[in-house]
């Protein structure tokens, strides 16, 4: 069978064609890009007795160990992990390929040496967004930036997006996936296309100016951001009615905010809306997204390109590749990456529908696609809500609480130690927005009891707070992800957030309208 297939047919072939192909396309790969330049991996191969062809069906991929992002941090002995992970083509090996002489031959030297520039010197990189860890840089060559041109592009495809359509990407302006991916696909797929850099660049204000020229079909950037962009549009009144999408990335996309972002588009007199999901993450330099729903607030399903990389799913306990439909971890393989390559990689997210090869239910198209939510443990370990007072605490569930919440807006959640004391008791403070003229009380005494019903546990305190305070607290424009959930229980050190002054203030001018609980 025709491997190119795969690439020129990468929405309609059937299961077993695909998982075929895939696995002759990751035996080609192995053999002439990874296992003769990256130093990780031919030593890992080496270790384990492993060759290209010990991988004749995708079920032999589980042969393979894992690498995660412990693999890619700098130890005191090795600092700097992440280059044995940069493709690093040997020149040698590269002249004595028998494809290499022929295209010298047919075409001149000097148009090879180009190619193999293009495919192998690193000439871009984004780099993953890390909290606590140094951020980890991943190198793309323009064989790469190619990718993410035609990734962006099919993304864009998917989403329903058409020509005549304009776009403001609200993305923050940074090495970072979401807003490099949305620039090359939308030059790749030709749509008019303004990106403001987000908050920190343009402020709020700048922001909905450009909106307000630009009058968008289309909205895309971080959930958090562009809730608060559109609350702020419909305070001061404003008309969107071109508005006819919203396209989220760079966090995960609770029902609840969907269901949010669609009633604030509506005040601002779009008609029908879709809000559409994407997953993407630093390591495999792409996003997938859903398709449009027609107006459907529930979350679809994020459509895969066989052709570039092969996501499993495992038991994150046994490590097991699990069948299509169940939920587990997410993993990925890159199948025509160069520059920083990661294999099996584990990205600690997990999804609770799975991996489904059946047609799409909304737009009929045969690629695989992950169903269900999908949850960042990562998030989750690093604010260890499961200390909090004593009790196992779900965050992704909270979140979601939240999220769902009648009467609020924009919301924090902070952790932090009673009086500032490491000693003392973890308390729990509830920051919200209200949204309209429910009273305090009553939103107190719903607010606790979903707490309680979902989480056995209630926050300590419930403030309320203005949009702009709230704006403050969470950091939107400041913060390169808004920050919902924060840990202050440590007095001092790396996971410490500042509190902005004015949020400090204001959350003291708040205090009369604390309610105890
Ligand atoms: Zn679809």
């Amino acid at each position: 069978m025709n491997p190119k297939l795969l690439a020129t047919r990468w929405q309609d072939l059937p299961e077993p064609v695909i998982r075929r192909l895939q696995a002759e396309k990751l035996r080609h790969y192995l053999r002439r890009v990874v296992m003769p330049f990256s130093a990780h991996y031919r030593e890992l191969f080496r270790q384990h007795g492993l060759a290209a062809d010990s991988f004749r069906s995708l079920e032999d991929l589980q042969r393979l160990p894992f690498s995660s992002k412990t693999d890619l941090l700098n130890t005191p002995e090795h600092s700097q992990r992440v280059r044995d992970f940069l493709l690093i083509p040997d020149p040698k090996v590269l002249a004595h390929r028998p494809s290499t002489i022929l295209r010298a031959l047919c075409q001149g030297r000097e148009r090879v040496r180009n190619r193999f520039e293009a495919e192998f010197r690193p000439i871009f990189m984004t780099s993953t967004t890390g909290r606590s860890a140094d951020p980890i840089p991943f190198l793309f060559t323009r064989h790469d930036l190619n990718n993410l041109a035609l990734t962006g592009k099919r993304l864009f495809e998917i989403s329903g997006a058409q020509r005549e359509m304009r776009l403001v990407n609200l993305f923050p302006y940074a090495p970072h996936l979401a807003f490099w991916q949305t620039h090359y696909g939308s030059t790749a797929f030709g749509v008019f296309t303004a990106s403001t850099g987000g908050g920190k660049v343009m402020g709020t204000e700048g922001n909905l100016r450009l909106i307000r020229k630009i009058k968008p079909d289309v909205l895309v950037g971080m959930p958090t951001f562009v809730y608060h962009v559109l609350h702020q549009a419909v305070e001061q009144e404003m008309r969107l009615e071109n508005l006819r999408r919203i396209v989220l990335g760079g966090e995960k996309v609770p029902d609840g905010m969907r269901r949010k972002l669609a009633l604030l588009a509506g005040k601002l007199g779009a008609e029908s809306i879709d809000i559409i999901a994407t997953y993407g993450f630093t390591e495999a330099k792409m996003a997938w997204g859903e398709c449009p729903g027609a107006g459907d607030e529930t979350a679809g399903s994020y459509h895969l390109y066989p052709d570039l990389g092969i996501l499993e799913v495992i038991n994150p306990k046994t490590g097991e590749a699990l069948p299509p439909g169940h939920s587990g971890e997410l993993v990925f393989t890159p199948l025509d990456a160069r520059g920083t390559v990661v294999l099996r990689y584990r990205t600690g997210d997990f999804i609770d529908g799975g991996l489904v090869y059946e047609p799409c239910p909304r737009c009929g198209r045969k690629t695989p696609r992950l169903t269900g939510n999908i949850s960042r443990s990562s998030e989750v370990k690093e604010m260890r809500l499961d200390k909090i007072k004593g009790t196992l605490v779900d965050f992704n569930q909270l979140e979601h609480v939240l999220d769902d919440a009648e009467h609020i807006g924009a919301w924090q959640l902070e952790l932090r130690k009673r009086n500032d004391d490491p000693l003392e008791l973890d308390e729990l403070v509830l920051h919200v927005h209200k949204t309209d003229g429910v009273r305090e009380d009553k939103l107190v005494r719903d607010l606790n009891n979903c707490f309680v019903a979902k989480t056995e546990i209630h926050p300590n305190r419930i403030v309320f707070h203005d949009a702009d305070e709230m704006r403050e607290l969470q950091g939107v424009g400041v913060q390169l992800k808004e920050q919902k959930i924060v840990d202050n229980r440590k007095p001092s050190g790396a996971d410490r957030v500042p509190r902005p002054p004015a949020a400090a203030a204001s959350d003291r001018a708040g205090e009369s309208m604390e309610v105890a609980v």
